[in-house]
């Protein structure tokens, strides 16, 4: 078995954890940032939006029975199609994430998002965010308008996963079609269909149903408070572009990247992050320029290892274990705001 989750629950012994029975309602902040799950469309048979056209309140409205589970009260950080994410965008998101928790404003947060970037938001904050309460993140993939619009159903879970001590200490999680993800695991694997989202190399940690929630996996890469990324102190990133390789590419891109003074570039490579000889000799370059060079993958699920096809000592090159390449591009950003030096930045591909 991979070495990332432990089993902490056999299938039989799975146990149904819910927030009833603690006596106070816990409190929970939605953090709204747009996306399809407050769109708007223009007709029900139509999966078109304008992004961002519900407020929080229109959200809330759709799932009648919430205030049971929660107090639930909502601010808006953004009103973008998750298309537009920006850095700028996760830095308000970190900020605020981190000082609800300082301050003890809330007991678990919600973040409705757009479904395309989703999954690099989730694993930023799985990053940087320095608290064990639970941050759920979740979308949909049809607006409120829509026939079947499955963002009321994925809000009423993410808020229930969100309220449930269960959650505590799991890092930062996307819940969606009533699977519970690992925000570092987590990739949307379906343009249009509801079940959007799944975890390709280890499956999702749990499932929510009937609002209950079910856990039966537990990340060991969680984030949690020891994380080296303190966006406090931590003014802007690094610039660190991905670069994609298919069948006789060129590496006009890679040359690109260093000449705008990109300090990390990530490779989408083929296989296990395989890359041509052109690709290679730029590689090369970059490399001896002082630019770090993440060989990660295209392919769906798996490791991207060292020493494989390609000799990384040789080459100067790093690897993504199973990190995706726009994760990596996550990650390796953030690694470039503590150090330059190779070896550090590996073992936190290892580690993180
Ligand atoms: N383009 C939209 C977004 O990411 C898609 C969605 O939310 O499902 O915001």
């Amino acid at each position: 078995m991979k070495n990332i989750f432990v089993l902490i629950t056999c299938l039989v012994l799975s146990i149904a954890v819910t927030a009833q029975g603690t006596g106070k309602k816990p409190h929970i902040i939605i953090l709204a940032t747009g996306g399809t799950i407050a769109g708007q469309g223009a007709a029900p048979d139509r999966a078109g939006y304008e992004a961002g056209k519900l407020p929080i309140k229109e959200l809330l409205a759709a799932i009648p029975g919430v205030e049971k589970i929660a107090d639930v009260t909502g601010e808006q950080i953004s009103n973008v199609g998750s298309q537009n994410m920006t850095i700028e965008i996760w830095q308000k998101l970190d900020k605020r994430i981190n000082e609800i928790f300082a301050k003890n404003e809330a007991d678990g947060i919600v973040i409705t998002h757009g479904t395309d970037t989703q999954e690099e938001t989730a694993y930023f904050l799985n990053l940087t965010v320095r608290y064990d309460k639970p941050v759920v993140l979740t979308g949909s993939m049809r607006p409120a308008t829509a026939i079947s619009a499955d963002g009321p159903k994925n809000l009423y879970d993410a808020i229930t996963v969100a309220a449930n001590p269960a959650t505590n200490g799991r890092g930062v999680l996307v819940v969606f079609n009533e699977g519970i993800f690992d925000g570092r695991d987590v990739e949307k694997v379906n343009t249009t269909k509801v079940n959007a989202f799944a975890a390709p190399n280890l499956g999702p940690l749990g499932q929510v149903y009937d609002g209950k929630v079910f856990y039966y996996l537990n990340s060991i890469r969680a984030g949690n408070k020891s994380t080296p990324f303190d966006l406090q102190k931590i003014q802007s990133l690094p610039k660190v572009g991905i670069v994609f390789m298919y069948a006789d590419a060129v590496p006009l891109t890679i040359d690109a990247f260093v000449n705008a003074g990109y300090e990390g570039i990530v490779i989408a490579g083929v296989g296990n992050g395989n890359f041509n000889k052109a690709f290679y000799d730029a590689v090369d370059k970059a490399v001896k320029k002082g630019v770090v060079v993440c060989r990660s993958s295209h392919v769906p699920a798996g490791r991207v290892t060292l020493y494989d096809e390609i000799d990384d000592d040789k080459l100067g090159t790093i690897v993504s274990d199973d990190l995706n390449p726009q994760k990596s591009r996550v990650l390796l950003m953030l690694g470039l705001t503590q150090t330059k030096d190779k070896k550090t930045l590996q073992s936190y591909f290892f580690k993180f």
